[in-house]
């Protein structure tokens, strides 16, 4: 049996960057991810650092959001410096292209009801019609139906799988310990420690933090933690690379530092079901034209689907259990976003055993059924 002060059960974006925030503080963490054939939101997103349009129903999602971006330069300045890569971060602001005056209209009402919210006054986006974005992203070659757009300078983006190798590596480096193709199976407690197993073998800690994405569920409720966790498929397309053409990324259109350009993703209901379908890409393809029509000639290299980690209201899960103190859950859909608050607060709360104010609203508490006495 091998013990270790604390357990994360999963090395996706959730339990790498809480790990590496838990690794800089001088704790070990024993980190047990599973097998390539697991299903790994990790792998294939979009590698967006987004804010603007977060929070609109849940106002502490909205400054979780925005708390991370700003968290995000020095996280990736870290991560650069133990691993001496690039993860390609770049946070000079995002845009959301609309096509058509409704369009531009209907981004405006939803980024303008954010604002007004009661705690939502800080105006980190700005209205932009046409001109304004084509001052912003001069040369672009527009379709002539783009009437412009919503920018917020909080977004960015990043390599995701130079990111993931990077805080995956950055764990090894500060004394932590990463297993791989190790499934968790089972999470049992006595004597005040949780004993977890896996086929090759059992491990102890006084804590432990599922972070295994859409496999969280079936851990979870070992524990007393039944989260209501659900997969979404998002399906992306990713063509030849190109010269610098598009300066900032936008929602669904987005040029990596490798000069591809990464299209999409679609939202779907399907289960676990990770197949990938023609009208998802002729959609995607139809949606990039609009936007930018010389795409139009470009070779697609590669088209993939993956599963998000949903929630019932799609903000994330923080909790600890209450029937195994020292059990702990996380989840979420934006975890690149979030990367830099996982390594902050996540590993904080789950360091002192507590979670604080700014994130205590997300137990999944919230979706409990009040019935009337
Ligand atoms: C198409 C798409 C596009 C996206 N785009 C963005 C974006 O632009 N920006 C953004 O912020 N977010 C984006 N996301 C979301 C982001 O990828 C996820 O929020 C994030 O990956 C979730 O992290 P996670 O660690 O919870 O889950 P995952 O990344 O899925 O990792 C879970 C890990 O747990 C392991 N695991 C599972 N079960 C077990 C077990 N029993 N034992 C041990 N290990 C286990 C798996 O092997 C895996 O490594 C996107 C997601 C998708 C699908």
């Amino acid at each position: 049996m091998r013990e270790a002060e604390i357990i994360i059960i999963g090395a996706g974006m959730v339990g790498a960057a809480a790990a590496y925030g838990l690794a800089r503080r001088g704790i070990r963490p024993l980190v047990i991810d599973g097998g390539d054939l697991d299903y790994r939101a990790a792998r294939g997103n979009g590698g967006l650092v987004w804010v603007q349009g977060k929070g609109l129903d849940m106002a502490p999602y909205q400054r979780l959001t925005r708390r991370s971006s700003d968290l995000w330069p020095e996280l990736a300045a870290e991560l650069e410096k133990i691993t001496g890569g690039d993860i390609q971060d770049q946070r000079k602001g995002g845009l959301m292209i609309c096509v058509g005056e409704e369009e531009l209209a209907s981004r405006e009402g939803t980024l303008m009801r954010l604002h007004n919210r009661p705690g939502g006054s800080e105006r980190d986006f700005e209205m932009v019609d046409r001109a304004g974005l084509e001052k912003l992203m001069p040369g672009v070659p527009f379709g002539p139906d783009v009437s412009g757009g919503s920018y917020c300078w909080r977004d960015g983006h990043v390599d995701p799988l130079r990111m993931l190798l990077a805080l995956q590596r950055s764990i090894r480096e500060l004394g932590g310990t990463l297993l791989s193709d190790q499934p968790v199976r089972t999470i049992t407690h006595a004597q005040g420690a949780f004993k977890v197993h896996t086929d090759k073998g059992e491990y102890a800690a006084a804590k432990v933090l599922i972070a295994a994405g859409n496999g969280s569920g079936a851990l979870g409720r070992q524990v007393g933690l039944d989260v209501p966790v659900r997969p979404q498929r998002g399906q992306m397309m990713v063509t030849e690379r190109f010269p610098p053409i598009l300066p900032l990324p936008a929602g669904g259109i987005r040029q990596t530092g490798d000069g591809t350009f990464q299209l999409g993703a679609t939202k779907e209901e399907v289960g676990f079901d990770i197949s990938t379908t023609v009208d998802a890409a002729a959609t995607m393809a139809r949606n990039t034209l609009q936007v930018l029509p010389f795409l139009g000639r470009a070779r697609l290299v590669r088209h993939w689907s993956a599963l998000r980690v949903m929630t019932p209201d799609g903000h994330p899960i923080y909790a600890q259990s209450e029937t195994h103190p020292g059990a702990f859950v996380a989840l979420c859909h934006s975890g690149v976003t979030l990367a830099a608050a996982h390594a902050e607060m996540l590993a904080d709360a789950v360091a002192a055993g507590a979670f604080p104010d700014e994130i205590a609203p997300f137990h999944h508490r919230r979706f409990d059924v009040q019935t009337a006495a």
